[in-house]
């Protein structure tokens, strides 16, 4: 078989063959946590010992942990608890938060993708008092990093409490729920090599959430149901192993440093979004101006690599990526955006593909453009019907 390239680890990392192994393992350890015989005592002790590692991840203390079914519904219960209130939400968050909260205030993002702290300032001083602030830590699309802990600051001064969707960043930055200066924060498994359809909300001591789930005692009473222990054992062992592996970000960037250096040789007409800014070693948003995102993203499917559009998905339709337009960027230059993340299993074989790939591409492009007229727009238009047509409903 033709060697591919998985360089897609923000829409979901391949899964640890530790997480894969804790997953089995809990399965066929069977019991309910709830039940009061050896077996259900068994099943809780391996739940209340995988929630130490996933709260270790958040740097949070496990008494402080909801499990949920992912990072959208960790995203919903916090929102939840201030829907009816005035809720500030920065223009780049996921759909799972601009969704949840369609009321919410936006707080505008600079040119460099980072939230605009004065204009956060000047809302949070604005009448009634909000009753939260969400700001996601780092970007899902750009990698960029915001300044999470200067916003929290700006909050506390107003007495604001702030909820930090952590599900890109978490085991990709080192997570201190204190130094954050949070009182709630959404972690996903799927995101660190866990498997997917669990995840967790961090709660800040004192904060009493307003479940969304009713009709058990399960986790607190903050959401009924019975855990997913399979799920949260994979999720705890791809936690240990994300925390272990934080000092090899280095050599992650280094990765991606070569694509973007690289494209750039070749096209220096190539845009690199939120390069001004801290941004995860994983992440590069980056546009070949002229051919659409969808066109790139099957073009290197064909060649055995795996990329997302840089642009948000819904319905089966690209539409323009709301976090580029939030940065200013026009909607011609967004439309070529792609997102190419990598993670704990790329090695430099996957970036070799992948430029491979790509060259050809922009090569190929370069010739129909010098050739127009022999059909090349119809020819990128059908291509980009059929990409488009691959995409699932949902924002990675
Ligand atoms: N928040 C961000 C920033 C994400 O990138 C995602 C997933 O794409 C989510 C939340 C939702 O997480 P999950 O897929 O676990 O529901």
């Amino acid at each position: 078989m033709a060697p591919r390239a998985y360089l897609d680890y923000n829409a979901t990392a391949p899964i640890r063959p530790s997480a894969a192994a804790a997953v089995s393992e809990a399965l066929r350890l069977g019991g309910n946590p709830s039940s009061v015989h050896a077996s259900g005592r068994a099943a809780r002790a391996r739940l209340e010992d995988a929630r130490d590692s996933v709260a270790a991840l958040a740097g949070a203390r496990p008494e402080q942990l909801v499990f949920t079914s992912g990072g959208t519904e960790a995203n919903n219960l916090a929102l939840n608890w201030a829907l009816g209130g005035r809720v500030l939400v920065s223009a780049g968050e996921h759909s799972s938060i601009l969704e949840a909260a369609p009321k919410a205030e936006s707080v505008p993002l600079k040119g460099d993708g980072r939230v605009d702290l004065a204009a956060l300032e000047e809302l949070l001083a604005e009448a009634p008092l909000p009753s939260l602030v969400s700001l996601m830590l780092a970007n899902n699309e750009t990698g960029v990093i915001q300044p999470l802990a200067e916003a929290a600051r700006l909050a506390r001064a107003a007495g604001v409490p702030v909820h930090c969707d952590a599900v890109q960043a978490a085991g990709k930055v080192a997570l201190e729920i204190e130094d954050l200066g949070v009182q709630l924060l959404s972690l996903s498994a799927h995101k660190i090599g866990g498997p997917a359809g669990v995840g967790a909300l961090v709660v800040a001591e004192g904060l009493s959430l307003e479940p969304l789930l009713r009709g058990g005692g399960q986790e607190r009473r903050r959401r009924a149901g019975t855990e997913n222990l399979p799920g949260i054992a994979g999720f705890a062992a791809a936690a240990r192993e994300a925390a272990g592996q934080l000092c090899e970000s280095g050599q992650l960037a280094r990765l991606r440093d070569r694509i973007e250096a690289e494209t750039k040789a070749i096209a220096p007409e190539v845009r690199i979004f939120g390069n001004a800014a801290p941004r995860l070693a994983n992440t590069s948003c980056l546009a070949m101006p002229g051919v659409r995102a969808e066109t790139q993203v099957m073009a290197l499917d064909l060649a055995g690599v795996a990329v997302s559009a840089g642009a948000a998905c819904s319905s089966g339709k690209v539409a323009p990526s709301h976090v580029l337009q939030a940065m200013g960027v026009e909607d011609a230059l967004a439309d070529g955006a792609i997102r190419v993340s990598l993670g704990w299993a790329s090695v430099a074989e996957d970036v070799d593909l992948f430029l491979a790939a790509w060259a050809e591409l922009y090569a190929n492009t370069k010739e129909r453009q010098a050739n127009r007229g022999i059909g090349s727009k119809g020819r990128d238009k059908a291509l980009a019907i059929t990409g488009s047509a691959r995409y699932q409903n949902g924002e990675t």
